[in-house]
């Protein structure tokens, strides 16, 4: 169980999402990683319309259903389309400056860590886009993943969500795959966010495999389907309860 939350001077994106939300632009957000160069997520992308979403998350909000709990949910952007769709949504965040600009933009938005085990209500449809399941950080962790998202799941209800393979990084000209077992599952990434004064603390990411969410979801006793591929070893799946 985990009930942490980031408290607002150690908070980058946050700050980046109340600046942008609050006057329309924002600085540079930076992500730092000791696997990759140093990148930036252009902060208007956090605020994209369903028309400027990948074709990926578009799918998932046209398949959403029922009542719907956006996970690490950040501006909204996937709330506010589901809830002028007419869906009831619960949103939650581990950032109080998030969760405060949702706020304002009519969310029934919540300072909630997914890994809190007091929070329970039921959702007929469990949301976790822009690889959302990277919030479970090491694969290790995806036992505790799936014991929350049963907790959560009402009786028909569905987890959705996307993800990449990063098997990519390590594809050799043949098309062959060479990964050092001993270093851990390869879609185990750390990242570091910096914007203007404020650096963030440095956090676990996972990217995960169509092949190993599934293996997980089954063990834990859940239905895995991969409901569509993007272009670029990325996926969006679909997981249940059995039906028996
Ligand atoms: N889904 C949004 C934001 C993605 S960024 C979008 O697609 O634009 C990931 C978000 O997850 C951040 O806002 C971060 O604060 C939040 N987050 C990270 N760990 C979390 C956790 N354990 N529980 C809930 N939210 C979490």
């Amino acid at each position: 169980m985990d009930n942490s939350t980031i408290i607002p001077k150690k908070d980058p994106m946050g700050r980046a999402i109340a600046d942008y939300f609050a006057t329309g632009k924002a600085a540079k957000l930076r992500v730092l990683s000791s696997m990759f160069y140093e990148d930036e997520i252009p902060v208007d992308t956090l605020f994209r319309s369903y028309e400027n979403m990948p074709r990926l998350e578009q799918c998932m909000l046209d398949i959403s259903k029922g009542r719907v709990l956006d996970v690490g949910a950040g501006s909204g952007c996937h709330s506010v389309e589901l809830q002028k769709r007419g869906h009831e949504v619960v949103a939650i965040d581990i950032s109080e400056l998030s969760v405060q600009v949702m706020k304002e933009r009519g969310i029934d938005a919540r300072l909630v860590n997914f890994f809190d085990g007091t929070f329970c209500e039921k959702f007929d449809t469990v949301l976790m886009a822009m690889n959302g399941i990277g919030i479970v950080g090491k694969v290790e962790r995806l036992p505790q993943f799936f014991r929350c998202v049963k907790r959560l799941l009402a009786p028909d209800g569905q987890l959705l969500l996307d993800s990449s393979d990063l098997r990519y990084l390590f594809e050799e000209e043949d098309g062959s795959f060479v990964v050092d077992l001993a270093a851990g599952y390869y879609g185990e990434v750390d990242f570091e966010m910096r914007y203007k004064g404020v650096k963030g603390a440095t956090f676990d990411w996972l990217y995960l495999d169509y092949n190993t969410l599934e293996y997980y979801a089954n063990e834990a006793g859940l239905e895995c389907s991969r409901i569509m591929d993007g272009e670029h070893y990325d996926y969006v799946a679909c997981i249940k309860r059995k039906s028996c």
